[in-house]
């Protein structure tokens, strides 16, 4: 018997509902939309919750607080058509701002016990030299929900969901935006529909940054093919639910 029976990487192309929690609007696209466009295709649904609001990013400071919220949504929508995500929710924590760990993790509770995903992705917390907090906090938070989401005592933030939630299977943690990956997924297919997404993102980026964003995507998904028999990939961590604790 090896770790690898134990707690075997699971296979991404099982996943029937994902849940993707970010810390901003374009995370998950940023970090793993060629991904999730694959998996959309292969007969996934996928659900986007957003920790904070976003409003830091935005550009234009001319726009009042109402405005840049709702041209957030408007470009999140729109990607999401591209992607295919079938629903998003909003958390509107504070962008780079002070806010609760174990009121987010509660709130990522909510959701997981609510949406029942198989699948989690997120943002790698222990990305060496990642210095936004935001992207910390939420990455960790969302591991220990998908960790705790079946232990009923620990509560969330919504007593009637935990009243009737009877604990459901969670397959896998999916972590994007990481330098430690297991598995660098075969985005060929879903390049050009990932850059569609990313460019969405009109209210976060003026077009020399959109630029250089795009070009830093394009160096990096084919730089990590390299040794893979494909030219444009994904880096993730993929692991068991059970792996996320004692380094087993
Ligand atoms: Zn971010």
């Amino acid at each position: 018997m090896t770790i690898e029976t134990i707690l075997p990487t699971p296979n991404i192309f099982d996943a029937k509902r994902i849940l993707c929690i970010q810390p901003h609007y374009d995370d998950n696209d940023i970090g793993a939309a060629g991904t999730l466009a694959l998996l959309k295709q292969n007969g996934a649904e996928l659900f986007y919750l957003t920790a904070t609001d976003d409003l830091m990013g935005v550009v234009d400071g001319s726009l009042s607080k109402e405005d840049a919220a709702q041209e957030l949504k408007r470009d999140q929508f729109a990607a999401g058509k591209i992607i295919g995500v079938k629903e998003q929710y909003w958390l509107g924590y504070p962008d780079a701002g002070e806010y609760d760990y174990f009121a987010l993790r509660r709130d990522f509770l909510k959701y997981i016990r609510i949406i029942q995903p198989d699948f989690v992705f997120t943002a790698d917390p222990w990305l060496t030299y990642e210095a936004h907090h935001d992207h910390i906090q939420t990455g960790l938070a969302a591991a220990e929900a998908v960790m705790f989401a079946g232990l009923t005592k620990i509560a969330s933030s919504d007593p009637a969901i935990d009243a009737t939630y009877t604990g459901h299977d969670i397959k896998g943690i999916v972590f994007y935006y990481t330098r430690e990956p297991n598995q660098i997924m075969d985005i060929s297919s879903t390049w050009e529909t990932k850059i569609a997404a990313v460019r969405c993102y009109e209210v976060q980026f003026d077009q020399p940054g959109m630029d250089q964003l795009i070009f830093a995507l394009d160096a990096k998904s084919q730089q990590v093919t390299a040794g893979e028999s494909f030219t444009r990939g994904e880096p993730l961590k993929i692991l068991h639910t059970s792996a996320l604790h004692c380094g087993f």
